[in-house]
């Protein structure tokens, strides 16, 4: 976690792991039509992932989104900032996935990627990108985080910045277990960096909390900007949370649920 970025890749894990992906929640039950055809499929859901700014294992990244009948995935690297939101006049996508670390998003970048939202298109922050954007204070408001880099004051008060532990392994508590996203998980482990002394905004609605010292309490919840559906995860450094089938059950329900699929 920094503009140099402090990630490492770990190509034996990924060659273990390209072997053991499993299929979860993949899938759709299509009911039969009146006269015994069955039922057109419904349009997969149309994601668009986007990362730049921070490294990270793409090969099993990626295998987060294959293997669903329902949907369909772009991941694609933002070089600049936002340019994925330059123009957005024929926008085809349901959902947007941010696991970016950019740092730069112009005025118009702002504004359309606003209207994205002021239009119901569904929002997932996954990570990192919980610092993607620092300068445009409404991003805050957006994911319902802010990533402080340096030390902050607010009413006189003065507060440490932000702060991260890789390689940690703790307990995950599943705070809403009737939530469309968590409904039916248990408290789980998972390796995973951590992040702590974040600002998250009181309106979130939290599913997922820790007790773990490095990390915030709060680190998975839902909030809903405009007329998005959003959901943050905390999980997702790398291919130790890629391949915990709590993390990708999280992921790919919270696609299904921002889409209003779920
Ligand atoms: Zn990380």
């Amino acid at each position: 976690m920094s503009l140099k970025n402090s990630c490492r890749r770990f190509l034996p894990f990924a060659l273990l792991a390209a072997g053991t992906l499993v299929g979860l929640d993949s899938g759709n039950t299509l009911p039969a039509a009146e006269g015994g055809k069955p039922a057109a499929a419904p349009a997969k859901i149309n994601v668009l992932v986007l990362t730049g700014g921070h490294e990270y294992n793409r090969p099993e990244f990626v295998k987060l989104f294959q293997g669903y009948d329902d949907i369909k995935c772009k991941v694609v690297k933002q070089k600049e900032g936002a340019e994925a939101f330059d123009d957005v006049a024929d926008w085809p996508y349901d959902v947007i996935v941010l696991y970016n670390f950019n740092q730069k998003i112009t005025k118009k970048q702002q504004k359309n990627f606003l209207d994205l939202l002021k239009k119901g298109v569904g929002l997932v922050v996954l990570h990192h990108a919980n610092a993607a954007y620092p300068g445009w204070p409404e991003f805050s408001k957006i994911a319902g985080v802010t990533f402080h880099f340096k030390p902050w004051e607010e009413n006189g008060k003065k507060h440490k910045g932000s702060g991260y532990k890789e390689g940690v392994k703790f307990r995950v508590h599943v705070a809403d277990s009737k939530h469309p996203i968590t409904k039916g998980m248990k408290d789980y482990d998972i390796h995973d960096e951590t992040y702590i002394r974040t600002s998250i905004h009181p309106n979130v609605h939290a599913l997922l909390t820790t007790n773990e010292p490095t990390s915030d309490k709060i680190i998975g919840w839902t909030k809903t900007y405009k007329k998005s559906k959003g959901c943050y995860l905390q999980h997702g450094h790398d291919e130790h949370a890629y391949r915990n089938p709590n993390y990708r059950r999280l992921v790919v329900r919270a696609i299904r649920w921002t889409a209003g699929r779920l």
